[in-house]
């Protein structure tokens, strides 16, 4: 088994949203908490997502930024004129933030065909490379098992190459279970002379309902084997859990044992399944608290 806890080891990062509601706030502060004793390169805190606001992704930035932890802020183009990214560009600047996950977006239904200046996250890439130079560390994000809306995996793949010769140092993947097809994907860019880390995003499985939906969104792919036996399981949601544990853990082992250079875990502001994950990786320090977040 992998030990992130080595010196040199892979990089855990973490992604949190902005919460709704005060409960949903203290909640993701008690998560965070736990969360930092992993020691994550960085955490980042999603865009516009789930109906989120832009104050939103702010104030929770500031927050954990507050917990002493380097904050990256996902940014989406979609719908915003230059003027409004400069604003918040500007903003994270002077708050002494040098890492973005820099992203398209997506459109929220019914808001119409005025989707703003830039149309492709490599525009905004290299919008951000000649407004800020290398001010900021750019994330972008990749799809092994291609984006939804794209035309053919290979177009989507040299979307992907545009997207890095825009300016990206990085990237983070969307979830996925089927680690051949991360394998397989950073063998595609690497094949394009790309050498940029491409860092596994995975998402702990603790919900069927909520994975199905988003899955059926992102376009990741639930394998047979994984749906049935998650159907099995009904309302059983302890054996859901140790058993979206148990493959994820899998899954996170054989990614860092060939190659991956860390691990991106989709928070979703609950610690106790990534702490379990972790723990089971052999990450020394994963905190064991009774204090369920
Ligand atoms: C790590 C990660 C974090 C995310 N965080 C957020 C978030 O905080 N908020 C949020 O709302 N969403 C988030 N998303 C979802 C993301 O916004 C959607 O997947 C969105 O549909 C695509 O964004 P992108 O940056 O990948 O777009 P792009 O890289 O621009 O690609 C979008 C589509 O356009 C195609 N394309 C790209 N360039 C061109 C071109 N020149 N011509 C024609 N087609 C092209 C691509 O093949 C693809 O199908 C995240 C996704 C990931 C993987």
């Amino acid at each position: 088994m992998s030990n992130l806890a080595q010196p040199g080891a892979p990089a855990l990062s973490l992604e949190y949203f902005p919460p709704r509601d005060i409960a949903a706030q203290e909640r993701l502060v008690r998560s965070a908490k736990r969360l930092a004793a992993l020691n994550p390169a960085y955490v980042s805190v999603t865009f516009g997502a789930g109906g989120s606001t832009r104050t939103g992704t702010v104030d929770t930035v500031q927050m954990l930024r507050n917990l002493g932890t380097d904050v990256a802020p996902h940014l989406s183009c979609i719908g915003a004129t230059r003027e409004d990214l400069r604003a918040i560009l500007d903003d994270y600047l002077a708050r002494g933030i040098r890492r973005l996950v820099a992203l398209r977006g997506d459109m929220p239904s019914g808001m119409g065909g005025d989707t703003g200046d830039l149309h492709y996250a490599s525009e905004l890439v290299r919008f951000v490379r000649e407004q800020y130079g290398d001010a900021f560390h750019i994330e972008v994000a990749a799809y092994p098992e291609m984006h939804p809306q794209a035309e053919s995996a290979r177009q989507d793949l040299l979307h992907f190459v545009n997207k890095v010769h825009a300016g990206a140092d990085s990237a983070i993947t969307q979830y996925f279970f089927n680690p051949d097809a991360y394998f397989d994907f950073v063998d595609q860019v690497r094949a394009h002379g790309i050498d940029i880390p491409i860092t596994p995003g995975i998402m702990p499985v603790t919900n069927y309902t909520q994975l199905a939906r988003f899955s059926s969104m992102c376009g990741a792919e639930i394998p047979r084997w994984m749906r049935l036996r998650l159907q099995d399981f009904g309302d059983d949601k302890a054996s859901i859990r140790a058993f979206g544990i148990d493959v994820v853990t899998r899954l996170t082992a054989r990614l860092l044992e060939n190659g991956a250079p860390g691990v991106h875990f989709y928070t979703l502001n609950h610690a106790d399944a990534v702490v379990q994950i972790c723990d089971n990786l052999g990450l020394a320090g994963a905190q064991r608290s009774a204090v369920g977040a």
